[in-house]
């Protein structure tokens, strides 16, 4: 099979995957040989290919992947030749511990992420246990449907972490994908409540966004909004919009940051953290961290219902390099996504 193979940490500019023909991965018991159609190009493989995270090398990346079932191995049961299906960032988890008891396999010190721990999407094929495949709704083309396993599967676990209540003020910090795919999950789920939408200044487009997309205010990092939040979700690799949330929440109110990491050059922001102001009566801050496999599970049908169409941007497998640079450099209309021929 083709694939597009990272062998050494370098900047994307140097143009490091590889095309190479790798053998066709044999499922083991419980696997099943997923046909890809199409893989979502997103900001972590930036950060695997430059070295911000630690992949096992060589490796095929790829975490937003849709597919047709090929085949199985012995003890499938949940899938047959021929099904759609998706996969996302959680690859594997032990499913004994405690944090699996609880659906919480995201935490599991097993957890193993697709394209970073195993191979993933930029390839013809992979495998993958049918207990971490989702069925695709048919509302849904494969290239659609690929960017909601990571951007649109993340944003709904913040969301739920969060424990918003219809009702209930949101505000989100920073508008990207995450954060418009959040907004029509809760106008659709909440119709009552309100979103307050927080960006850097000026930055229109996503303003714009934002209004277009329901917002019931729209602001810059710092403004104080109409009302105090209820619940926030920080969706930027800043530490100001923490503080900024924490500022403006209401008592027992919940922040939750939805970010791999934080800039270090921003922690000055944190030391104007004050008690009084940020953290008495009962306000809390949290993080998320990866999905969990109800997350992709139940959040896909709930994409089909709403409906949440993402834009997109095909590529084929061979121009990885090029998808790559070009989401670095934020060329890339909507969500890249490498389409494999039929
Ligand atoms: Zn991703
Ligand atoms: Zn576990």
């Amino acid at each position: 099979m083709k694939a597009m193979v990272l062998k050494k940490v370098s900047p994307i500019g140097e143009k490091p995957l590889e095309l190479e023909d790798w053998p066709i991965p044999a499922p083991g018991p419980k696997q099943i040989l997923v046909k890809i159609s199409a893989c979502g190009v997103c900001h972590t493989e930036l950060d695997e290919i430059e070295g911000r995270l630690q992949p096992r090398l060589p490796i095929i990346l790829g975490h937003e992947i849709v597919g047709r079932v090929e085949s199985s191995g012995p003890e499938v049961n949940k899938f047959q030749s021929g099904d759609r299906v998706g996969i996302g960032w959680i690859n594997y988890a032990c499913g004994k511990c405690r944090f699996c008891r609880d659906g919480n396999e995201n935490l599991c010190s097993e957890f193993q992420g697709t394209g970073c721990h195993a191979n993933g999407g930029y390839a013809e094929y992979t495998i993958i246990s049918e207990d971490f495949a989702y069925p695709i709704p048919d509302r849904f083309s494969c290239s659609q449907a690929a960017p909601l396993l990571c951007a649109g599967a993340i944003g709904y676990r913040a969301l739920k972490l969060t424990g918003l209540r219809d009702g209930q003020i949101l505000g989100l910090f920073g508008f990207g994908a995450s954060a418009h795919i959040v907004i029509q999950i809760v106008k659709h789920k909440y119709p009552n409540s309100k979103v307050f939408v927080f960006t850097r200044p000026r930055q229109q487009k996503h303003q714009d966004l934002a209004g277009k997309l329901g917002a019931d205010w729209v602001g810059a990092t710092g403004d104080t909004p109409p009302a105090k939040l209820n619940c926030a979700i920080d969706f930027t690799p800043a530490w100001k919009p923490v503080v900024e949330a924490l500022r403006v929440l209401e008592k027992a109110g919940r922040v939750v940051i939805n970010a791999i990491r934080k800039e270090e050059t921003d922690k000055e922001s944190l030391l104007k953290l004050d008690y009084p102001t940020h953290l008495w009566l009962e306000k809390e801050l949290k993080s998320v961290a990866n999905i969990a496999k109800s997350d992709a599970r139940d959040f896909l049908p709930l994409a089909a219902e709403i409906p949440i169409i993402p834009e997109i941007q095909e590529f084929s497998l061979e121009e990885a390099n090029r998808a790559l640079t070009l989401l670095k450099q934020g060329k890339i209309q909507g969500a890249g996504v490498l389409k494999m021929p039929e």
